[in-house]
């Protein structure tokens, strides 16, 4: 099959190996997948992981131990995990300790003809969301994740740094859970795209930050993303650590002890409210596709997802 790979470097297979069948596991074609800051990250050696990239996707069953499941267009959840040790009997089974993650952990992803996962990771699209909808469902997911971790209720001043992908998808949860949100980013398109949505924006560079936010999400990707954060949160407020970033640069996290400051890292969430949310269109995610791209064109559109102010490059198996 074909499939973009990372090892060491990053290349289009025209004839990579087909995914392993093991027991259990559903086996499915891609229709298209959406390339994200974290297959970027793994470019730059984060979770040093090897092999096909690629875990927002949408696909059709070819087969399935779950028969009702053939010939459906699904999305996945991708965290595999074992259901026996004690984070999965305990119901955090996204930290399960075994566990593989699609595209980024001991497990093939998407960018590719077919990839596997176990049935029980699979959600059924309805008609209602297009294949450009369903790659979101992962990323929108992690978005909702914010609601899951923290009390919203009474909260006045909720900050979303960043005006990428997941920003803007986080920005637009926290809109329709009735919070008074403010994105604040660098690319003036981006927030005009915050204003049509009836969400405030701000540029950074206009920004004095006063100690003043009683919850701000970080969704910048970078280092330095939290270090604002660290400026901009209330005393006691706090911060959700949207951001994975592979560079160790040096941080003093001071403020976090003198502010007394709640640290909240955040990763998958919620598909099924996700999948809800976009057949019920509460969510712009069309404004958020740059540009569409084949498989074959892989590299290309790992880097132009990589330039600035580039939002949702999507590739296409067709
Ligand atoms: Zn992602
Ligand atoms: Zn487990």
């Amino acid at each position: 099959m074909r499939a973009l790979v990372f090892d060491q470097s990053l290349s289009f297979q025209p004839r990579h190996r087909d995914p392993v069948e093991s027991d259990g596991d559903t086996l499915l074609r891609v229709r298209q997948a959406g390339v994200c800051a974290t297959d970027l990250e793994i470019t730059r050696g984060y979770m040093g992981y090897k092999g096909v990239l690629g875990h927002e996707f949408v696909a059709d069953v070819v087969s399935s131990p779950n028969r009702d499941l053939i010939g459906q267009r699904v999305v996945g959840e991708i965290n595999v995990v074992c259901g026996r040790c004690d984070l999965c009997l305990s119901g955090l089974s996204s930290h399960c300790r075994a566990r593989s993650v699609l595209g980024i952990l001991n497990h093939d992803g998407a960018f590719a003809d077919f990839v596997r996962l176990p049935a029980a990771n699979l959600h059924v699209v309805p008609k209602s969301v297009d294949d450009d909808q369903a790659v979101f469902v992962e990323p929108l997911a992690a978005a909702f994740q914010v609601l899951k971790q923290i009390k919203l209720d009474g909260r006045k001043w909720v900050t979303v740094l960043g005006d990428g992908r997941l920003g803007l998808l986080v920005a637009q949860v926290l809109r329709n859970a009735g919070c008074p949100v403010r994105v604040i980013g660098k690319h003036p398109d981006k927030l005009a795209m915050c204003e049509k949505w009836q969400i405030r924006s701000r540029p950074v560079d206009d920004i004095t930050p006063r100690h003043d936010q009683d919850v701000v999400v970080d969704c910048t990707g970078s280092a330095s993303g939290f270090e604002l954060a660290m400026q901009v949160v209330r005393p006691r407020g706090t911060i959700v650590l949207k951001s994975t970033f592979a560079t160790g640069k040096p941080m003093n996290l001071a403020p976090l002890v003198i502010d007394e400051i709640n640290v909240v890292g955040s990763r998958c969430g919620p598909i099924r409210e996700a999948i809800r949310a976009l057949a019920e269109k509460q969510i712009d995610v069309a404004s958020l596709i740059t540009r569409r791209m084949k498989l074959e064109q892989g590299v290309e559109a790992m880097e132009l997802a990589g330039r600035p102010g580039v939002l949702k490059v999507i590739l296409t198996m067709e």
